[in-house]
């Protein structure tokens, strides 16, 4: 997950206040294996790696695979890995995708299995989603009383610069070819034992821009002899807020947020340049030339109306994460039958963040979903990218429930 903007804080989830059991709807099998499962992950938090750089967690995955006997390839786009399970009768193809990368962040937390790499950290739970898809390989390695084939896509780089789109372009949904695919997002926003599923657009857009005002310098008490850039770029910053204000659709989401504005050396100097940095988000595809052809109007216009010039860097980073209705549902429904229906589903979850889980969603129908993972109760409830972050283990065999009952609900739907 790449940047929360504001989402709220997890709320008291009240049964769990109960002691209820969260494993409860689990299977006897991958309940035992969640002493597994939280040793793989605390081994993969102790060795945070950054994009394309997780040698040692895909070594750590593929030796898993081969113990099991599970066929896998290696080294695509870098360090991704995508293992191979046919079923024992023919059938559709399913893929699962989880993350691996890590983030560039001191981690705080005094336990056992802190980070070993100075300054890096599993701060966004991929350790969480590579141990989760790990136990589904190994379970379906021992059952494999499925019709299909699944496909498990271990991808680096989600935080940046993206590991999706190259492990597309290196052919990952194909040969054979992949149907439909799913992933889990583990969600500090989320009480642990909560689902946030829906159809159509569950995470934004993310792109970046950055812009450099060109004026002209000068004395801070003569300034009929300069172009101020201050004063332009000030006019730019409060002039793009009504693009989301008065040029999109109400019913439609967007934001635009300057984070960054450097300018000026001196109290009596009229600056003769100023960079502004920001990002813009959104969901509906249809904004995507609409927020970059405004944000470049009103930047043109204010610098002539003030003779400025402007250079602007436009970068798409993800596409919005666009469910498909049918996973959605599946998702859903199977979700229904682990957690608690009434209260675990938190349905229209939606999040300004971004992912690029989005670039296999644009090619294959599919669902992601948050697995909420926040426990208050036990501090366990810092946000995504805090160095403090954590997260409750106990939803580990919960992913892993999730996910084998989606592939055997998908394959039965496919056979039926
Ligand atoms: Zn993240
Ligand atoms: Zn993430």
């Amino acid at each position: 997950m790449v940047t929360t903007l504001s989402d709220s804080p997890p709320t008291a989830h009240p049964k769990k206040a109960t002691g209820l059991d969260l494993h409860e709807n689990v299977r006897p099998e991958i309940k035992a294996l969640q002493p597994q499962l939280v040793d793989w992950r605390r081994h993969l938090h102790q060795y945070p790696e950054l994009a394309f750089k997780e040698r040692l967690t895909a070594e750590f995955v593929a030796q898993k695979l081969t113990e099991w006997g599970i066929e896998h390839q290696t080294g695509i786009a870098e360090t991704g890995i995508v293992a191979i399970l046919p079923g024992n009768q023919p059938g559709r193809v399913l893929a699962i995708r989880a993350d691996m990368d890590a983030l560039p962040v001191q981690e705080e937390n005094e336990v056992p299995y802190r980070s070993c790499h100075d300054g890096l950290m599993h701060a966004c739970g991929h350790d969480g989603h590579t141990a989760i898809a790990l136990g589904t390989a190994w379970y379906l390695s021992q059952h494999r009383n499925f019709a299909g084939t699944v496909k498990l896509i271990f991808q680096p780089a989600e935080e940046g610069p993206g590991g999706a789109k190259p492990m597309i372009q290196a052919g990952v949904l194909t040969n054979p070819k992949v149907d439909a695919i799913i992933g889990l997002h583990l969600w500090n926003v989320l009480p642990v034992g909560t689902v946030g599923v829906r159809s159509g657009p569950f995470m934004a857009a993310a792109e970046f821009f950055h812009c450099q005002i060109l004026g002209k310098g000068g004395h801070g008490a003569i300034p009929q002899q300069t172009i101020d850039a201050v004063l332009v770029a000030s006019q730019i910053v409060t002039t793009l807020q009504t693009i989301v204000a008065r040029n999109i659709d109400p019913l439609d989401t967007a934001v635009i947020t300057v984070g960054a504005f450097h300018a000026g050396t001196a109290k009596n100097i009229i600056a003769d340049t100023a960079s502004l940095s920001g990002t813009v988000r959104y969901f509906n595809p249809g904004l995507a030339d609409t927020l970059p052809e405004r944000i470049e109007a009103i930047i043109a216009g204010v610098c002539a109306c003030h003779g400025a010039s402007y250079e602007l860097d436009y970068q798409r980073m993800y596409p919005a994460t666009i469910n498909d209705p049918t996973m959605a549902a599946l998702v859903r429904s199977v979700a229904e039958t682990v957690v608690e229906p009434d209260l675990g589903i938190v349905p229209e979850c939606q999040t300004m963040a971004a992912e690029d889980m989005s670039f296999f969603l644009q090619e294959v129908p599919g669902c992601y979903f948050f697995l909420g993972s926040a426990n208050a109760n036990l501090g366990l409830d810092y946000p995504h990218h805090h160095p403090r972050f954590d997260f409750d283990e106990t939803v580990l065999a919960v992913g892993v429930e999730i996910f084998v009952r989606c592939l055997e609900k998908f394959f039965e739907n496919s056979t039926a």
